[in-house]
C-alpha cells in the first residue's frame, strides 16, 4: 500500500471541509481533502435551507455568534468577487400573539448584542410589506440572504486548487494513529492508501466523532457525545406567497417551520426537528414522511393562513450534528486543537449545525489561525 507524507489533510468536503482546505491553501499550505463520497457537498451540505444568516439567534460571546456575522459578511463580499449567487431578500420574524411579540423583544436584544441590526415592525407595518401574513408584530432583518450553495462549495474547491490543494473523493478515513513524525491516516476505497500528515482537520460532520474514535491517541474524554436530529422539508405546490423568508418565533432545537424560497424561486418550509432515537450518521433515512405534514399545516397557518389544503407536498430532509444528549440545550460550535485533542497537529470541528454554511468562511478563518500559531 503507498504510503505519502504530506502538509494538511482536510477530512471532509462539505462547506466547512472546503472552506477550510481553501484559506488553508491560500496561506501557503499544501493540503489533500480526503472524502468518503463520490462527489463534494452530499451530505448536510446539500440537504439545508440554503440561507445566509444575519446572526440574531445565538449567545453573546458563543463561537456561533461571532462566525455567523463575521462568515455572513465575509459571504457575500466573497459571492461578490467569484460570482457565487446570493440574494439579500431579508427576512421577517413573526410573532402571532402577545406572548410571542414579548419573545420578539428578548430576541431583538439578543440581536443587538451579537452586532445585527433589526428593525422592529408594528403587525400592520409587516401586513403592509407582506398581505398574506398574519401576525400582531414582527422583527425585520435586511441582512439575510439565500445562497447557491453548491456554487458555493465549487468556488471554495476552485480557490484551494489554485493553490495547489487536490481533492481525493471515494477515500474514506477508516483508522488512525498520532506518531512520532505526524497523525497516521489510513485510507479505504478503490485505492486504498495510508496519509502521514503533519496537521489533520476533522471535518467529518455527522462522522466528527466517529472519526476522532478511530485515531489512537485521541483523548476519549475529548469527544462529545453526539445526537441526531433530523430536520425535515415540505415544498410548497403554489405560487410562493412571499417575498421575503418569514420565520415564526424560534422553537427548542430549531428555528421553527419557517418559509424559505430556492434560488429558482419555489416557497418550502421547514425544517423541523425530529430527534432520532440513535446516533448512527450512516442510518439516518432521509425520506420526508408525508403524516408530519399535518403538524406543518397548523404551524405555517399561525402565521399564512391561507395556506390552501393539499398544497404542502414531502420535500427533503437534513440532519443536525448535535454534540449533547437527545433534547439537552443547544450548544456551540465546538473547534478543538491540539491541546484538546491530545494530538499534536489534530484540529477538529463538532456540531456545526447551522448557521454552520453561513459561518464557513469564518470557520475556515479561525482553523487556518489557529494552525498557523500551532
Ligand atoms: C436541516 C438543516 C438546515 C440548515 N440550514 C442552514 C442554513 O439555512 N444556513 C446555514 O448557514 N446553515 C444551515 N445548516 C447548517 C449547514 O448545512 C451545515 O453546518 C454545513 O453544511 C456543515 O458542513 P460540513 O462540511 O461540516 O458537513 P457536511 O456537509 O456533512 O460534510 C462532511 C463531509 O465529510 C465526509 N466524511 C464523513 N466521514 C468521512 C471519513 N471517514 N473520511 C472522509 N470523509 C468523510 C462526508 O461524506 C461529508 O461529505 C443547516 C443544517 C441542517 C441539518
Amino acid at each position: 500500500m503507498q504510503m505519502e507524507q504530506v502538509d494538511v489533510v482536510v477530512i471532509g468536503a462539505g462547506a466547512v471541509g472546503l472552506a477550510v482546505a481553501a484559506m488553508l491553501a491560500e496561506a501557503g499550505r499544501d493540503v489533500i481533502i480526503v472524502e468518503a463520497g463520490p462527489a463534494i457537498g452530499m451530505v448536510t451540505s446539500a440537504r439545508n435551507s440554503e440561507v445566509i444568516h444575519a446572526g440574531i439567534y445565538y449567545p453573546e460571546g458563543s463561537l456561533k455568534a461571532r462566525l455567523c456575522v463575521e462568515g455572513r459578511q465575509a459571504l457575500y463580499a466573497w459571492c461578490a468577487a467569484r460570482g457565487v449567487t446570493a440574494r439579500k431578500v431579508g427576512k421577517l420574524i413573526v410573532a402571532t400573539d402577545d406572548a410571542e411579540a414579548a419573545a420578539l423583544d428578548g430576541l431583538h436584544r439578543k440581536a443587538a448584542a451579537n452586532g445585527v441590526d433589526l428593525l422592529r415592525l408594528s403587525g400592520a407595518q409587516a401586513m403592509a410589506m407582506e398581505p398574506a401574513l398574519s401576525c400582531v408584530a414582527a422583527l425585520q432583518s435586511p441582512e439575510t440572504g439565500i445562497i447557491d450553495s453548491h456554487g458555493l462549495m465549487l468556488s471554495y474547491l476552485g480557490v484551494a486548487e489554485d493553490h495547489g490543494a487536490m481533492l481525493a473523493l471515494n477515500t474514506p478515513v477508516l483508522s488512525g494513529a498520532a506518531e512520532a513524525d505526524g497523525i497516521r491516516l489510513d485510507c479505504g476505497g478503490a485505492e486504498p492508501m495510508t496519509l502521514k500528515a503533519r496537521v489533520v482537520v476533522n471535518c467529518a460532520g455527522l462522522w466528527a466523532q466517529r472519526v476522532s474514535q478511530s485515531i489512537a491517541g485521541v483523548d476519549p474524554a475529548s469527544v462529545p457525545p453526539l445526537s441526531l436530529a433530523k430536520g425535515n422539508y415540505f415544498d410548497l405546490t403554489t405560487a410562493p406567497p412571499f417575498r421575503t423568508l418569514v420565520y415564526p418565533v424560534p422553537v427548542n432545537g430549531g428555528l421553527g417551520v419557517h418559509y424559505t424560497v430556492d434560488m429558482g424561486g419555489r416557497g418550502r418550509f421547514g425544517p423541523d426537528v425530529e430527534w432520532l432515537d440513535h446516533a448512527d450518521p450512516d442510518r439516518v433515512d432521509y425520506q420526508v414522511a408525508p403524516r408530519r405534514g399535518d403538524v406543518f399545516y397548523d404551524a405555517v397557518r399561525r402565521y399564512w393562513p391561507g395556506l390552501p389544503d393539499g398544497a404542502l407536498a414531502p420535500g427533503y430532509a437534513g440532519c443536525r450534528p448535535k454534540p449533547h444528549p437527545v433534547r439537552a440545550a443547544a450548544e456551540d460550535f465546538m473547534v478543538q486543537t491540539p491541546s484538546q485533542t491530545g494530538v499534536d497537529g489534530l484540529f477538529t470541528l463538532y456540531g456545526i449545525e447551522s448557521p454552520g454554511l453561513t459561518a464557513s468562511l469564518a470557520l475556515g478563518r479561525l482553523v487556518t489561525g489557529y494552525v498557523a500559531e500551532a
